[in-house]
């Protein structure tokens, strides 16, 4: 399944995680229906911090309709450290950053590489 969008409304719903769960950082899972993400998958288990990737991979579900990942960063700029990079290499083919002040502008997509990926909002 190519992935090409995603709905507003899911969108708001990962920026609203990003403000909620400030100071801390969230990740959680991204489903998808035509190509289009509109499904939000809390990860029992999550550990915040870049370093819980590992842990993250062994609480995926199987059999769901994954797609990628979603994760905040508090402080930092939407740019994928090296444990993102290790993380969107080893799972989906869409994962999405969001970041300070959390509003339509504050995120961004990349594609398993860490190269940018774009998405219609829809
Ligand atoms: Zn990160």
């Amino acid at each position: 399944m190519f992935v090409r969008g995603i709905e507003k409304e899911t969108l708001h719903l990962l920026l609203e995680m990003g403000k909620s769960s400030y100071t801390n950082e969230y990740m959680v899972m991204l489903g998808a229906d035509e190509g289009i993400i509109n499904i939000v998958y809390p990860i029992a288990g999550t550990v915040t911090g870049e370093d819980s990737a590992s842990i993250f991979m062994d609480m995926i579900p199987l059999g769901m309709g994954f797609v990628g990942t979603a994760h905040s960063h508090p402080e930092g700029p939407t740019i994928p450290s090296d444990a993102d990079l290790s993380t969107f290499a080893e799972t989906g083919q869409v994962h999405i950053i969001t970041g300070q002040p959390f509003n339509e502008t504050a995120w961004q997509a990349y594609d398993r590489h860490g190269q940018p990926k774009h998405l219609d909002i829809l």
